[in-house]
């Protein structure tokens, strides 16, 4: 009998890299507990097609209709916007059935140790109504527990330490809806649902916040709520309902995040502002990839620096895009420059710009790794400094032979003449021709 992958963690990074192991024959066992909290977050459309295309159908259904989103941001209010709601416990529940229905071997514990042996991993697990507890062996492990996700002594980079208070509210049901708003010393993101539950979240920064201790926050956050003007819909005729919950939100980075036989996906290999409303895209991009880099690291270990290379080289460029996306957004407002939240965040990662211009004289064909055929594969891309990890196709062209041969014409020919010279279909023909004058080449 095969020696099972092992995954910790069942969130969407863990189900999507399970899903994925499955289609490529892998036996996997997946290890998890429910979050110990109620969250709604919200998302965009692209994370309904991430997770239809990882595969899963019972997960969909958690996905409400698109909802009214309001955004007040540098004093100005914007509600042209939606934003569709999911209740975190039913989404989870959703990717739980998912696995199940796949053959995916799904066990409910908490990890309590991970061992890395001369054969692959050893995971300790423990049940969590009778306290029993379990070893496991298998033949490579995926770390998908999320922020939860131990350090490992691995190197990690980290943006300005960040927390949000999540405080429950009950009212009167109400149509569904959600708003982002900033503030003096941070951002409030509301969301409220049908049933009549509001979540009110506060971002702070940690080391300026001046919270208090966990028994006062309760009211501290109430207290704030009631200086945001944009808060007051969501807590008419409603009350706070229990404890706030304390997420910390700060950005990581895990820059290891794969070796031989293990790999980090998801929040476990970076963790996202949650401002960019952007990290169950991220945590899916990590792991839809996972599944080849897995089957590589195993199946053709001559491949396997190309292989880790590829997914670290991922990880990293998809954190610092998104850093520097919630960079330049937290640049647009301006009212509080001063304080320490909004001064920090204007200058964090760096001051690279989003985009570098680029010229087609600047495009380079490099050998890089991609997926092909479910593995990692070395092939010719067209690197730019805007896309440093290259482009392999674009509207399915093959793209490097085109540079090539753009690059390497004969003197005086045209580069009409040189794309002809390609064989490409009439209409690829004209959308390559068109593409290539557009960065200023003729
Ligand atoms: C304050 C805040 C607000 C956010 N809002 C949004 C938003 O609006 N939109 C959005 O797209 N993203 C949002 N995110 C980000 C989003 O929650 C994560 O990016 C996403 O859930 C990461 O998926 P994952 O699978 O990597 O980890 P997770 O979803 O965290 O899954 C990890 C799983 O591992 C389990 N686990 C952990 N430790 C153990 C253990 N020892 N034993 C057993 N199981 C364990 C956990 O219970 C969990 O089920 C927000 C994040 C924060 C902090």
């Amino acid at each position: 009998m095969q020696t099972p992958i092992l995954i910790l963690g069942a969130g969407p990074a863990g189900g999507a890299v399970a899903l994925g192991l499955i289609r490529l024959g892998y036996q996997v066992v997946i290890i998890g507990q429910p979050r110990p909290f109620d969250a709604v977050e919200g998302i965009s459309e692209r994370v309904v097609e991430g997770l239809k295309g990882a595969g899963f159908k019972r997960a969909l259904q958690a996905i409400r209709e698109p909802s009214a989103r309001n955004a007040t941001w540098n004093g100005a209010s914007n509600s042209a916007n939606t934003e569709r709601l999911i209740n975190r416990r039913v989404l989870d529940a959703g990717i739980w059935q998912d696995l199940l229905e796949a053959g995916v071997s799904c066990i409910d514990a908490r990890i309590s140790k991970v061992q890395h042996t001369e054969a692959g991993v050893e995971v300790t697990v423990q049940y969590p109504d009778e306290g029993a507890t379990q070893t496991l062996q298998g033949a490579f492990l995926v770390e998908a527990r999320g922020r939860a996700a131990p350090s490992a002594g691995l190197k990690r980079f980290r943006g300005s330490e960040t927390v949000s208070l999540l405080q429950y509210w009950q009212g009167p049901a109400t149509p569904a809806q959600s708003a982002a708003v900033s503030f003096e010393d941070g951002w409030a993101w509301f969301a409220m649902t049908e049933q009549g539950k509001r979540y009110l979240q506060l971002t702070f920064d940690v080391a300026t916040a001046n919270l208090p201790p966990k028994a006062a926050l309760g009211h501290f956050c109430t207290e704030r709520l009631l200086q945001i003007p944009q808060a007051a819909p969501f807590m008419a005729d409603a009350k706070p309902v229990g404890e706030p919950h304390a997420r910390t939100s700060t950005p990581i980075l895990c820059e290891e995040a794969v070796g031989d036989r293990w790999i980090r996906v998801g929040d476990a290999a970076m963790a996202v502002d949650p401002l960019s409303g952007n990290g169950i895209f991220q945590a899916m991009s990590s792991a839809l990839q996972a599944p080849a880099v897995i089957n590589t690291l195993l199946k053709s270990p001559q491949n396997a620096e190309l292989a880790k290379q590829f997914h670290q080289s991922r990880v990293t460029a998809l954190f610092y895009r998104f850093a520097r996306i919630g960079r330049d957004f937290y640049r647009m407002e301006e009212q509080w420059q001063n304080r320490s939240f909004w001064h920090t965040r204007h200058h964090w990662p760096d001051d690279q710009p989003m985009h570098v211009a680029t010229t087609f004289d600047q495009f380079e064909v490099k050998t890089m790794p991609v997926v092909q055929s479910g593995e990692i594969k070395a092939v010719d891309v067209v690197v730019t400094p805007d896309q440093p990890l290259g482009i392999w196709h674009l509207g399915g062209i093959e793209l490097a032979p085109v540079v090539s041969a753009v690059k390497n014409r004969q003197p005086g020919e045209s580069i009409q003449g040189a794309i002809a010279r390609l064989k490409l279909e009439p209409p690829q023909e004209r959308s390559i021709l068109s593409w290539i004058r557009s960065l200023g080449s003729n």
